[in-house]
């Protein structure tokens, strides 16, 4: 028996993977180190008891997409819903990119970025940043002026460096661009900046959000993308209907509620970032300046992938991107409690002693 094979151009994928090893100190997938605020739980199982389970949702999504609209100071329609921001961006590829079309990224990069482009059968173009994860902006507006994918692709601070892109840069891209221009800022809470700023009715500019971070929701699958009324309509003929389920927007909307203690959050996590950063240049690895809640750092010698396992031994996860193409050596670690993070750093310096003694 034959069996069936699925599209040619999926054939050499592999799907999204990042291992979740069963340790103390899990500081792999960026997720917030804290639970919920005190009260939420008990906000959404008083939801809970008034949830119509026989009912499909509201395929609208009205009430989730007005309070975020009011976050953001945009209108309710600039509000795109989806389970997780990266179903919004499968659901932009569907709609601006696909066959005969080509997205652009700046690697290395969000991985899903291209992952989600040739899933929805798009060209990806992939430009590398220079050596220390710049984008060299001259030569990315001429290669968006030469080829003008469909869909250029920034991170915002970019994911795994942290490092946040310029105004100015967003600016010149979006001037360049004649396709939609996506701003992934699933950190944007711990950067100075929002791309939100640039948003007009005639720029076709998209900003990407989400829950799994600093809403410490990641269990809930629940991202949401900011743009023109417009280009949300699009985005409407894609989707599949109910996609987000009522328990969903209900903890959604009860999230935004403690939006003071999240702030609070963000000043720990970022405080908490800064003070790791400098223990990990402490002990002698090259550290990139974050403005995301995790870090990106490089072991001295080329050993990432030795001191990875040496932190998976005692019990630590990191994530370990030292095979990733231009990140060689390299691993990220996520911001955790102050207890996790002191873990990590005696972990740290406990691994590079002992990788020091054995190889020199
Ligand atoms: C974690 C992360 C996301 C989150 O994706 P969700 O589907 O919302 O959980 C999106 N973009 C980047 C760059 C991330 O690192």
């Amino acid at each position: 028996m034959s069996r069936p094979q699925i599209r040619p151009d999926l054939r050499a994928l592999s799907g999204y993977f990042s291992p979740q090893i069963d340790v103390e100190v899990r500081l792999n997938t960026n997720e917030s180190p804290f639970p919920p605020p005190q009260g939420y739980d008990l906000a959404v199982a008083d939801a809970l008891k008034e949830l119509r389970w026989n009912r499909y949702p509201d395929r609208a999504i009205s009430a989730l997409r007005s309070d975020l609209g009011r976050l953001h100071g945009v209108g309710s329609d600039q509000i795109f819903v989806a389970n997780g921001s990266n179903e919004g961006l499968q659901a932009l590829m569907l709609a601006f990119g696909g066959h005969g079309r080509s997205a652009l990224t700046f690697e290395p990069t969000y991985a899903l970025h291209a992952h989600i482009s040739r899933i929805t059968g798009t060209t990806v173009h992939q430009q590398s940043r220079d050596a220390d994860f710049a984008i060299d902006q001259a030569a990315a507006l001429d290669f968006i002026g030469a080829e003008q994918p469909d869909v250029v692709f920034l991170c915002s601070p970019n994911n795994p460096s942290g490092l946040p892109e310029s105004p100015a840069l967003i600016g010149a891209v979006i001037a360049a661009a004649s396709g939609v221009v996506v701003v992934d800022e699933a950190y944007g809470q711990f950067a100075e900046f929002s791309a939100a700023t640039l948003l007009e009715d005639d720029i076709p500019l998209v900003i990407a959000r989400t829950f799994s971070k600093t809403w410490a929701m990641a269990a809930a699958r629940l991202g949401y993308l900011i743009a023109p009324a417009w280009l949300v309509a699009e985005l409407e003929k894609v989707i599949l209907p109910y996609h987000v389920d009522t328990l969903s927007q209900v903890a959604g909307r009860i999230a935004l509620r403690f939006d003071d203690e999240m702030q609070e959050r963000v000043a720990l996590l970022t405080a908490e970032r800064d003070r790791i950063s400098v223990g990990i240049a402490q002990l002698g690895s090259h550290v990139w300046p974050s403005q995301a809640n995790f870090v990106l750092f490089r072991p001295a010698a080329g050993r990432g992938e030795a001191v990875w396992q040496s932190l998976v031994d005692q019990s630590v996860l990191v994530r370990n991107c030292s095979t990733w193409p231009g990140l060689a050596g390299c691993l990220r670690v996520t911001v955790g409690t102050a207890a996790e993070n002191n873990r990590f750093l005696e972990a740290l310096e406990i691994s590079l002693a002992d990788q020091g003694g054995v190889r020199e």
